[in-house]
């Protein structure tokens, strides 16, 4: 049976039992399942001393304190990813934007070097070439590198940044080959785990040091509400903690709370996104038109065997190039005209969208579209996309 205080649940429990009880603390909340929902600024102290004791060590995430160091709510969802990731401790950030950033700024300064995979996303890319200018280098590594990524390193490299499965393009990095490599020259690993969610794969148990989300994704799950989350582990929480602090990053009260709820559906969500996607992508790959489908859990994917050997399971987003001969502005029209998937940023709710893709790493092959695959009926979208299909030639 579950003790009174459910976050000191056994270690070798499974994840999917995890994710309904973690950061649950029923008998401190009058019984009730979930934890209440703290709106707040301002916090009371009774005494100076509990003041000068709450702000001396900003670490120690005391609580009762200034609103934006962390409620009670933020605390749970704070725990609750921590625990799912296996980590020391976590921060939550207004957007998973914002986690990445805080995250990059707790460790550079000026003169330093970064490797950062070539298939990062778009907007983490814009930001690493805004570091130019306080004398920050950033160099794009081939995501397949793996091992071979110690030719990269320099005396002033102070971390790789990884993203497994790329975005866009889906590449497979040799995530604990690459923490290997890092660990012995003593360099630090940051990670993107938004695609897999803790779920599906769980980076710092290959030795790298700190995970970021979007849980504005997978983590809430209904496209209402922006998240970021950094899960640290013991080396890293101080200055990912103190960057975050310096630079005034916290999460909205309504959101961490959204985030904390989404994760008690997120196991029966994913594994029906991920389902519907596998059934699609094989669909896609019997279809003319198609040329390619970027999916790592087919079994003809580049990434295959190393996706195989590190996820334990794949999520609803994948992408497929159809062949050269179709014209981008022939795509633009087929999108436009489909019915249910929807065209438009943010995947990891309940619904389906699809983007055509522009990206430098696809240059000669078909054009390129990405797909989230929702949690619509299957037989629907496929109809969908056959007509889509079919206006196209
Ligand atoms: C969406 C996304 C982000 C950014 O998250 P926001 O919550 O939109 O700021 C970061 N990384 C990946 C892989 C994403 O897809």
């Amino acid at each position: 049976m579950l003790g009174p205080d459910r976050t000191e649940v056994s270690k070798n429990i499974s994840l999917d039992t995890k994710l309904v009880h973690v950061g649950s603390r029923p008998a401190e909340q009058q019984g009730f399942v979930n934890p209440p929902l703290y709106r707040g600024s301002t916090a009371l102290y009774t005494t100076v001393a509990e003041m000068k004791e709450s702000t001396s060590n900003s670490l120690r995430k005391k609580i009762p304190a200034y609103g934006r160091f962390g409620t009670p709510t933020s605390r749970a969802f704070e725990e609750a990813m921590t625990e799912l990731e296996g980590g020391f401790d976590a921060i939550s950030t207004g957007s998973g934007l914002a986690a990445i950033t805080t995250a990059i700024l707790a460790f550079v300064e000026s003169g330093d070097h970064i490797l950062v995979t070539d298939s990062v996303y778009q907007p983490t890319r814009n930001f690493c070439e805004s570091l130019g200018r306080m004398g920050i280098e950033t160099e794009y590594y081939d995501p397949g590198i793996g091992a071979a990524i110690v030719a990269k390193f320099r005396p002033n490299t102070r971390f790789v940044f990884l993203e497994s499965p790329g975005s866009n393009t889906f590449e497979v990095q040799d995530v604990p080959a690459i923490a290997r490599a890092c660990q012995t020259a003593g360099i630090l690993t940051l990670i993107d785990n938004t695609w897999a969610t803790p779920l599906f794969f769980r980076p710092l148990l290959y030795g790298v040091d700190v995970v970021v989300h979007s849980a504005t994704k997978y983590i809430t799950g209904h496209s209402d509400s922006f998240l970021g989350v950094i899960v640290a582990n013991e080396k890293t929480f101080g200055p990912l903690r103190s960057s975050a602090i310096r630079m005034g990053q916290s999460a909205g009260a309504d959101d961490t709370y959204f985030g904390l709820r989404g994760l008690r559906t997120l196991a029966t969500r994913l594994h029906q996104h991920e389902r519907q996607a596998l059934s699609l992508a094989e669909w896609l790959g019997d279809r003319p038109e198609v040329g390619s489908v970027l999916h790592p859990a087919l079994p003809e994917h580049p990434g295959h065997a190393l996706w195989k050997r590190d996820f334990t399971g794949s999520t609803g987003l994948f992408g497929v190039s159809l062949k050269p001969k179709y014209e981008m502005s022939n795509v633009h029209s087929m999108v436009e005209g489909l019915n249910l998937f929807g065209l438009g940023h943010g995947w990891g709710g309940f619904e389906s969208l699809i983007v055509p893709v522009e990206s430098h790493r696809f240059l000669r092959e078909g054009p390129l579209l990405r797909i989230h695959v929702g949690l619509e009926n299957i037989d629907d979208l496929k109809a969908d996309l056959l007509q889509g299909l079919n206006s196209l030639s």
